[in-house]
């Protein structure tokens, strides 16, 4: 019998099983082999996470400490990430089979998000305003208590540290559910804030499936916030689950993102965040470029261009330092994005690179669509693969009318060398984040968030300090 790694839960400063005992298996999609053994929870798991949570927002020290001396807690947990840099990006890696190189530059952006968070609360602590009737106000931002975070499978640590950093930052204490496929790094995570100091309850981590897991915390009234990423429809049932206590949610969810190449774009430029928008971590980006439209005159070239490029990407172990691109993270998700693949022809579409790959592996190449009419499901849907869908356009309008025409609104990519035209076409994209020349580059103060059936809420900056307090006025006659 092999003995195989153990990721448990973390509630109250200790690794633990579940009360039943019950487990599953977590599996390596590149070898397809079970690689670890993980606790799954019952709703009476959740509920001693959620005991733990409360009562360390209750009654300890956590919510109460001195704003320098929780960011110096949080400070000291990025450092210990730093140290285990290497052992964090190899749970995701063989987790999910992201790339090695590109797990490690996921936790430098975990790290990131601690240090932002912990220096972010000390430093934006409420405003003061002198009235002129001679009272005067001033604001206070206040923990709000018990946040439950769950998180998908597509950038496990990464996604988890958005949400986990400015919850504990602002005070609160927190319960994480990470995704069934990916819980590894998290459960690390844990263990490392354990290792900082945390006090117990702050940073508990619970291990299972979206049904009991996370819905025994999304509907618990001992919940005071809900930050979900996850696909659209989750978030539908968490919304619902949530307004039965009136808890405020904050939602990530799913993509469509446009990506426009304008005649006059530096062409290089616009080949290379093409290729990085769609096929870095296998498209299993919310933000994927996965609609491309490029404008009539460069269409044959840029096209050449980009099949050449995706054509070079190295395929291969997440382990070896040259690959750049490596299978899809679990065999159902495999199943779903063949299927898309699969229909392609069928939907009037043409591959003109890509497809599935031959062995067996859970593995679809960088695969590039065109000729496909604007009902086709691969067109309209979310994929979450390395699938891209290319049209064709002639004018502006006509291609804000393309990029706006979709449920999603997450985000939009423009390229262009005319400055009017990328502050036009920005102001008129429907979407959270335009990124004009370039792509994923983020400014944590700034808004995160999605239009339509991309989200609900922004967080970032002050606007993750607005959901995840309870902002008060406090009004003085003087
Ligand atoms: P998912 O919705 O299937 O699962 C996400 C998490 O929700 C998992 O931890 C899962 O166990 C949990 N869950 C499932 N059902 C639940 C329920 N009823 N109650 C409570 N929790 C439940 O999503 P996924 O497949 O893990 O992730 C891919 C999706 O995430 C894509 O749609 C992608 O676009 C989206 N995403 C969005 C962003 C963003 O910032 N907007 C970022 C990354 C991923």
């Amino acid at each position: 019998m092999t003995d195989y790694p153990f990721f448990g839960h973390i509630i109250d400063n200790e690794e633990v099983e579940s009360l039943d005992g019950k487990r599953f298996d977590t599996i390596n999609p590149w070898t397809r082999e079970k690689w670890a053994e993980v606790a799954e929870a019952s709703a009476a798991d959740a509920e001693r996470a959620i005991a733990s949570a409360r009562k360390a927002f209750d009654e300890g020290p956590w919510p109460r400490m001195g704003r320098t001396e929780r960011a110096k807690l949080i400070h000291k947990l990025a450092d210990l990430m730093e140290e285990h840099a290497d052992e964090l990006a190899r749970l995701d890696s063989t987790d999910m089979a992201k790339p090695f190189a590109q797990a490690k530059h996921d936790v430098a952006r975990s790290v990131w998000n601690f240090r932002f968070f912990a220096d972010h609360q000390r430093d934006h602590v409420g405003e003061v305003m002198p009235m002129d009737s001679g009272h005067h106000t001033y604001t206070e931002y206040g923990p709000a208590g018990v946040v439950a975070a769950i998180s998908p499978w597509n950038f496990p640590l990464m996604m988890a540290t958005w949400k986990i950093a400015p919850a504990i930052a602002w005070g609160n204490t927190c319960i994480i559910k990470p995704a069934e496929d990916t819980p590894a790094s998290v459960v690390m995570l844990g263990r490392l804030a354990i290792d900082a100091g945390f006090p117990p309850g702050v940073l508990n981590v619970l291990n299972g499936y979206g049904v009991p897991a996370g819905s025994s915390l999304t509907g618990d009234p001992r919940v005071d916030r809900v930050t979900f990423t996850g696909e659209s429809g989750t978030g539908r049932i968490i919304m619902s689950a949530a307004a039965q206590n009136l808890t405020p949610v904050s939602l990530e969810l799913g993509g469509k993102g446009a990506n426009i190449v304008f005649e006059d774009a530096e062409l290089d430029n616009a080949v290379y965040w093409a290729v990085e928008s769609i096929f870095r971590n296998a498209g299993q980006v919310c933000l994927a470029g996965s609609r491309l439209f490029v404008q009539a005159g460069i269409y044959e070239e840029f096209l050449a261009r980009f099949k050449q490029a995706a054509e070079k990407l190295v395929i291969g172990d997440p382990f070896d330092p040259a690959t750049q691109f490596s299978s899809l993270a679990s065999e159902e998700h495999f199943r779903k994005v063949k299927s898309y693949v699969d229909s392609v022809e069928d939907e009037g579409g043409k591959i003109l690179t890509g497809g599935l790959a031959e062995d067996g592996a859970w593995l679809v190449r960088p695969t590039i669509i065109t000729d496909l009419p604007l009902t086709a499901s691969q067109y309209c849907q979310e994929i979450f693969g390395p699938v891209v869908v290319v049209n064709k356009f002639e004018t502006e309008a006509e291609v804000v009318h393309l990029a706006n025409d979709t449920a999603y609104g997450l985000n939009a990519m423009l390229f262009t060398e005319n400055l009017s035209r990328a502050h036009r076409v920005s102001a008129n994209l429907k979407a959270g984040t335009v990124w004009v020349n370039c792509f994923f580059i983020r400014d944590l103060r700034t808004p995160f968030g999605g239009v339509g059936d991309s989200g609900v809420g922004r967080e970032g900056g002050n606007f993750s300090r607005e959901f995840f307090t309870e902002p008060k006025a406090v009004v003085m006659q003087i």
